[in-house]
């Protein structure tokens, strides 16, 4: 008897599913690639339980007859490819017949379509795979798909789905993508019977991409953009990105597209940092949106079942022409913002890239904020630190404080009867902020301010709803927000240190982003938005600070729990005291270097 046996059908497509089908958002973006190769012209969306329970979309495009509605389902049926030598010159984002098939394994799916013109159209439905159903149906326009019950055969894989709110802000994501790379084409999606996101066909090819990407990503995110064009004999590149004075802090609005097809491909992120890399502080990022149109031959997307991952047959030339394009449109935005100045540098210059090979290097490092303090009080029990440490940093050395001034337009230097020290003023004022917001939050004291005129910040849907879906849990610490159309939301109340239009907007705009990650223990929630609010409210780099208010500012910090560093682990101040300094200019009997 041998060991080995071959698997039932049912079993493998199954394990095959898997591939493709991990939550109703890549359902989703199977299927509107689907109506997207149909020639679709307009995508209609409709979700109920995020997807989980339905998910349906039609389209306007081709549609099929009845043979193709019973073979779309089956496994390895495609339109696309015939022979191998089409794979080289593929135009369609789909081509390897298993997407539908793969849903239908685990689902129970409907297809219904009729072709153009048509007298009657058909349906077929299926469940687990099979089909139970196959008639003739009212011709439509186009074709309707829709998948129910997602998993309801597999309920192993049903367990790893999210929330709703995760799994609808994965939602918009998918349409939001699709929509920005093809404008053309109108999207509309409801889903638990409301409408979330109506973007209308763009027609005009002239300005139809920068519309998209205004009306898709908001515009206060689609300020201050840069355009960086070229054309060369097989490539055309088109790439919107962010001025340099216009960097944001999270690289969450960073777009690839080649021939249209959502890509992550490390040689575009690499010629992108490269060419801002002059530019670019720590921790900001630039907003990207590329498009990239070559022969089909000259890339494969093969290399992953998601057709995510693609590699370029000559990688060095495309990181060339990316870098060159964006630097020269880098160069040529006149009148850089405050943060370009080379002495209005806030944080540290990175630079990530050997100078060469320029393309092997590591990939712009992942690391956003050093988030060390993350066992923060109040939220911890580790409330271990005292007052006035002696042992190791901080050192306050004994007061009378003498304040020296500042400099760099963001240290300032004091004296005291033990050494000198400098603060961060920025740092300083963010740490003390953030504890004393955390204090009046476990003191149930949150202040909230309505505004007189709310103030309105447009994002992008599926970065919308995660803030929406945060409503409760921001009301708690001052901030009363409101949904205001379909991508933007409006802030009703802040707490009262934070009242500027363009603090409220950027205090929204980081909370968005860092919502986004996987769920968030509330914990997380409440740090990340308090150091948002203290980082927002904080006494900026920059900012000119009186004698009284340094001394101030000092006299709050020595008085913090965790002085040394701030909510994004920055340090907050350095020390350097007599003794260092007797030793540092070896003058005799100054104490040695520690592990001498
Ligand atoms: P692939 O897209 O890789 O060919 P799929 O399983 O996604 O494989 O789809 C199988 C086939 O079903 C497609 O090749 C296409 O002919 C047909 N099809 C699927 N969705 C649609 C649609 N919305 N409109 C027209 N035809 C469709
Ligand atoms: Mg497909």
């Amino acid at each position: 008897m041998p060991i080995i046996q071959r698997m039932s059908e049912d079993v493998f497509s199954r394990i095959a599913a898997g591939e493709v089908v991990e939550r109703p958002a890549s359902i989703l973006k199977e299927l509107i690639e689907n109506s997207l190769d149909a020639g679709a012209l307009r995508i209609d969306v409709e979700a109920e339980e995020a997807g989980k329970k339905i998910l349906r979309v039609s389209d306007d495009g081709g549609g099929m007859d009845a043979e193709d509605c019973r073979l779309c389902l089956e496994r390895h049926a495609t339109s696309k490819i015939h022979a191998l030598e089409d794979l080289e010159s593929l135009s369609t984002f789909g081509f390897r017949g298993e997407a539908l098939a793969a849903v239908a394994a685990v689902s129970r799916v409907s297809v219904t379509s009729a072709l153009k013109g048509a007298k009657e159209g058909w349906t077929v439905e299926a469940e687990a795979g099979r089909i139970v159903k196959s008639s003739p149906a009212p011709a439509i326009r186009g074709t309707a798909i829709s998948v129910r019950d997602l998993f309801f055969n597999t309920p192993a894989r049903l367990k790893f789905l999210k929330s709703e709110e995760f799994e609808r802000g994965r939602l918009l994501s998918v349409i939001e993508e699709a929509a920005l790379a093809n404008p053309e084409t109108a999207f509309f999606f409801k889903s638990e019977g409301k409408n979330r996101l109506s973007l209308e066909a763009l027609c005009n090819k002239e300005s139809a991409g920068t519309e998209r990407i205004v009306s898709v990503l908001g515009e206060s995110l689609a300020q201050n953009l840069l355009v960086a064009e070229r054309e060369t004999a097989d490539l055309r590149l088109k790439i919107v990105l962010s001025a340099p004075g216009a960097l944001l802090n999270n690289r969450r609005f960073q777009y690839w597209f080649v021939n249209r097809r959502p890509v992550e491909a490390r040689i575009l992120q690499q010629a992108l940092y490269r060419a801002y890399t002059p530019l670019r502080l720590q921790g900001r990022h630039p907003l990207v949106v590329g498009y990239l149109e070559l022969d089909p031959a000259a890339f494969d997307v093969n290399v992953h079942p998601a057709k995510r991952e693609i590699r370029f047959r000559n990688e060095r030339e495309i990181f060339d022409l990316v870098l060159r394009s964006v630097s020269d449109a880098l160069a040529k935005a006149h009148s850089p913002g405050p943060l370009l100045r080379p002495d209005l540098t806030e944080y540290r210059v990175e630079n990530n890239f050997s100078s060469e090979p320029a393309f092997v290097a590591d990939a712009p490092s992942a690391k956003v904020e050093p988030e060390a303090r993350t066992a923060l009080l109040p939220f911890s029990s580790s409330a271990t630190s005292s007052l006035h440490k002696t042992d190791g940093h901080p050192h306050w050395f004994t007061p009378p404080y003498r304040y020296l001034g500042q400099i760099e337009r963001s240290y300032l230097i004091f004296e005291a009867a033990g050494g000198l020290f400098v603060l961060d003023q920025h740092a300083a004022s963010e740490c003390v902020l953030f504890e004393r917001y955390g204090e009046s939050l476990l003191s149930g004291r949150i202040l909230s301010e309505r505004l007189i005129l709310p103030i309105s910040v447009s994002l992008p849907a599926s970065a919308a709803s995660r803030v929406l879906d945060q409503k409760d849990r921001l009301l708690e610490l001052g901030f009363e927000v409101e949904a205001l159309g379909k991508g933007a939301v409006q802030v009703l109340s802040t707490p009262p240190l934070l009242q500027k239009e363009k603090d409220v907007q950027e205090a929204v705009q980081k909370l968005a982003e860092d919502f986004g990650e996987a769920r968030l223990a509330l914990n997380d929630i409440r740090r990340k938005t308090l150091s948002t609010i203290a980082c927002k409210a904080a006494v900026k780099a920059h900012d000119p600070l009186g004698e009284k208010e340094a001394l101030a500012l000092l006299d709050d910090l020595s008085h913090a729990q965790e002085p040394q560093s701030c909510p994004h682990g920055r340090p907050t101040m350095i020390a350097l005291s007599r003794g260092e300094l007797a030793r540092r200019f070896g003058r005799p009997g100054a104490p040695p270097l520690k592990g001498e």
